[in-house]
């Protein structure tokens, strides 16, 4: 465990064995944010100097195990989210409703799922399909409604959000 600037945050190195669910669960018990470094790709013979440049500088082997700050803001987007249903029509993928009016079709606002969704700033994440879920379709999460786009828009209010966009 390591005390930094934000406080303690512990840093796994995974060479042989990465973070397993049961780990991941009593790290999020204890609430320490947490990262792990991936070597297990690592020549195993590299110099001394590499491997500081990596642990250091090269944040591609690193990623986020558990960041309590990272975990509230992805819950704050999902609550300014609603889900939206995938249509298959046409042989396109649709989702009805699009609150930002990407394509208009008899007056009423739809996206491409593939060609507008997947690079418009509101979408969220896919929600695939659970077992327990009732209505067994595929869904996004999107946040058009609310323009919630970056994490600085939950400082702006909606009016001005509607007025910029
Ligand atoms: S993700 Fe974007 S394009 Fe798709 S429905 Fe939502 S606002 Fe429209």
């Amino acid at each position: 465990m390591l005390l930094t600037d934000i406080g303690k945050v512990i840093v796994e190195i995974f060479v042989t064995h990465e973070i397993d669910l049961e780990k991941k669960k009593k790290i999020e018990v204890l609430g320490v944010p947490t990262i792990e470094i991936d070597l297990s790709k690592i020549d195993r013979n590299i110099s001394e100097l590499d491997l500081q440049d990596v642990l250091i500088n090269k944040n591609e082997y690193k990623s986020w195990v558990y960041n309590d700050k990272r975990e509230e803001i992805y819950k704050r987007f999902l609550e300014a989210s609603e889900a939206k249903k995938i249509i298959s029509r046409n042989f396109a993928l649709h989702v009805d409703n699009c609150p930002i009016g990407k394509r208009v079709w008899k007056q009423k606002s739809y996206a491409n799922f593939l060609d507008d969704c997947q690079y418009c700033d509101y979408f969220i994440c896919y929600k695939s399909v659970q077992e327990n879920d009732v209505d067994q379709e595929r869904k996004i999460l999107c946040s058009g409604k609310r323009l919630i786009a970056h994490v600085a828009d939950f400082e702006v209010p909606f009016e001005k959000r509607l007025g910029d966009f």
